[in-house]
């Protein structure tokens, strides 16, 4: 297997007001992809007379085709919010081949960095085309408009680190699965960069977000020279999905993976100590209260990985491949460990 030793990502433009400097041909009939909350933020930069506008509610296939086929031409498309609007404005831009502006309004998800764009069939998601913006704004002023807590919980695919290369490295012995030292040691210097700027993230100062998004740039750039997401995800991962598909609930993504990373890197028989100091300093509670589950939760939940995991065939190997199904004195004294309420 070979490394693609430089590959083509999104790279942010970062100030605020950025809207107003980009090329007014943009402008000229914009169709604009958004949600009530940040569309208000930045409403007054389009001209309200020839601007197309739709608030995404679902990233359903059917509707995405629908939405999209019902804009009368258009000089530019705009995706200005979270995941679904930044997702629909990809796909937009791919089918009508328009120039792309991506604006996240809170960083708590990864949709802008990358060049999939994500769409639903029923509870599935299904990846289709690939879609790069030419023009990517990180305007503090939209994300800081944003509750925090939506930016801090962005570094929950940063911290995944912990425990992804866990995984990988231990892939690479036991599998004899590719795996690339000098991949893992940058991937691991973004986890520390992170660490050492919690503080900064946790205030979303503008040092904070630009570090979150720069570290995102960076996870990016790894995962597309290995091909696959092994420099970021893996286990802490799967107890996510695990545990999601078990209560049938949705979660604060980055709180959920901030209590998968403590479990699965217990599991692991790793010292989680910086990773609890990280989530207190970052103030991401990834406690299960916080979460939104309990310790009954995810205890059932652990006992399950091993199905779980044996079940979803394309989970790469992780740790509770290699261990085999948790009994249940594992899974207490992973929940001591873990330290994550009762
Ligand atoms: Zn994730």
């Amino acid at each position: 297997m070979a490394l693609n030793p430089a590959p083509r990502v999104a790279i942010p433009t970062y100030g605020r007001n950025l809207l107003r400097g980009l090329p007014e041909a943009l402008y000229e009939r914009p169709i604009v992809l958004t949600q009530p909350e940040p569309w208000d933020l930045v409403k007054d930069a389009f001209p309200n007379d020839r601007t197309q506008v739709h608030a995404v509610a679902t990233m359903e296939h059917a509707v995405v085709q629908q939405v999209t086929a019902s804009f009368g031409g258009g000089s530019a498309v705009f995706g200005i919010g979270g995941g679904s609007a930044l997702d629909h404005a990809k796909f937009t831009a791919w089918k009508t081949g328009l120039p792309l502006v991506l604006v996240p309004s809170i960083l708590s998800v990864d949709a802008a960095y990358t060049k999939a764009i994500g769409i639903r069939e029923g509870s599935r998601v299904r990846y289709v085309g690939a879609m790069f913006p030419d023009h990517f704004l990180i305007d503090y002023g939209i994300l800081q408009a944003a509750d925090p807590l939506l930016n801090r919980a962005g570094v929950g695919d940063i911290l995944s680190i912990f425990t992804a290369l866990w995984d990988w490295r231990e892939a690479g012995v036991r599998l004899g699965e590719f795996h690339d030292e000098g991949v893992a040691t940058r991937s691991e210097a973004l986890l520390h960069r992170m660490f050492d700027g919690a503080g900064e993230i946790g205030r979303c100062t503008e040092a904070g977000l630009h570090l979150l998004s720069e570290l995102y740039v960076g996870e990016v750039v790894l995962c597309e020279m290995v091909g696959n997401a092994r420099p970021e995800e893996g286990s802490e991962h799967y107890v996510a999905y695990c545990l999601e598909h078990q209560t049938r609930r949705h979660y604060l993504h980055g709180a959920l993976v901030g209590m998968g990373v403590l479990l699965a890197g217990a599991y692991q028989g790793q010292d989680v100590v910086p990773v609890r100091k990280f989530l207190r300093d970052v103030q991401l509670d990834s406690s299960y209260k916080a979460v939104g589950t309990t310790g009954d939760e995810v205890r059932r939940c652990l006992l399950a990985m091993g199905d779980y995991v044996g079940q979803e065939s394309q989970l790469l190997p992780g740790v509770f491949h290699f261990k085999g199904c948790i009994g249940p004195d594992d899974a207490n004294a992973v929940m001591a460990t873990a330290a994550l309420g009762d």
